[in-house]
């Protein structure tokens, strides 16, 4: 035990270094959003994170949108608390059994347009939770998806550029 405790504090945990910064690719690609969210809807683009049973590793990538690094808000990206004031549900995790009927009340409680974004690999197809019998599937198995952001967590950047794809593709 004592060994364990030397080689923690003369080594530190065991983490991957954080990826670095890059603040003028985030504000550029945050001001595209936003521009594509005016063209699109004549406002800002509301977002409603639905966690539907994730690890909880990609809710930290999305609450990292909202951090003082990212600060998304100063772009005009809103998290908002409701699904009647939402435009897209940003759906995290392998739909569980339990959290299936929330999801669904908490899709039918948005007004249209309304887009779903399935997020990560668990969002895709359940992920490393598929076959679980806790677990329905992936976001798709309830409701229709949209669009699909990929990874195990997807990163800030690439859930930003998820929105962006989104965006375009329902402007057309
Ligand atoms: S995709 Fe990865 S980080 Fe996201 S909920 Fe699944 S296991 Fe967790």
């Amino acid at each position: 035990m004592s060994r364990l405790l030397l080689r923690n504090f003369f080594h530190g945990p065991l983490t991957e270094p954080a990826p670095a910064a890059d603040p003028a690719a985030l504000a550029e690609l945050a001001a595209r959003v936003n521009r594509a969210s005016q063209a699109r809807l004549g406002r800002s683009l509301s977002i409603r994170e639905v966690d539907a049973g994730s690890c909880n590793g990609c809710e930290l990538e999305i609450h990292a949108l909202a951090n003082v690094l990212y600060d998304l808000e100063r772009f005009g990206l809103r998290f908002v608390a409701s699904p009647r004031h939402a435009d897209v549900l940003l759906v995290t995790g392998p739909v569980t059994v339990n959290m299936r009927k929330a999801l669904e009340r908490t899709w039918r409680a948005t007004p249209d347009p309304k887009w779903v974004v399935a997020v990560g690999d668990c969002g895709r197809d359940g992920g490393c939770f598929a076959g679980s019998p806790a677990c329905v599937g992936g976001v798709s198995a309830v409701l229709p998806v949209d669009l699909h952001i990929p990874g195990c967590p997807p990163t800030p950047l690439a859930l930003l550029g998820g929105l962006l794809a989104l965006l375009q593709s329902v402007s057309r």
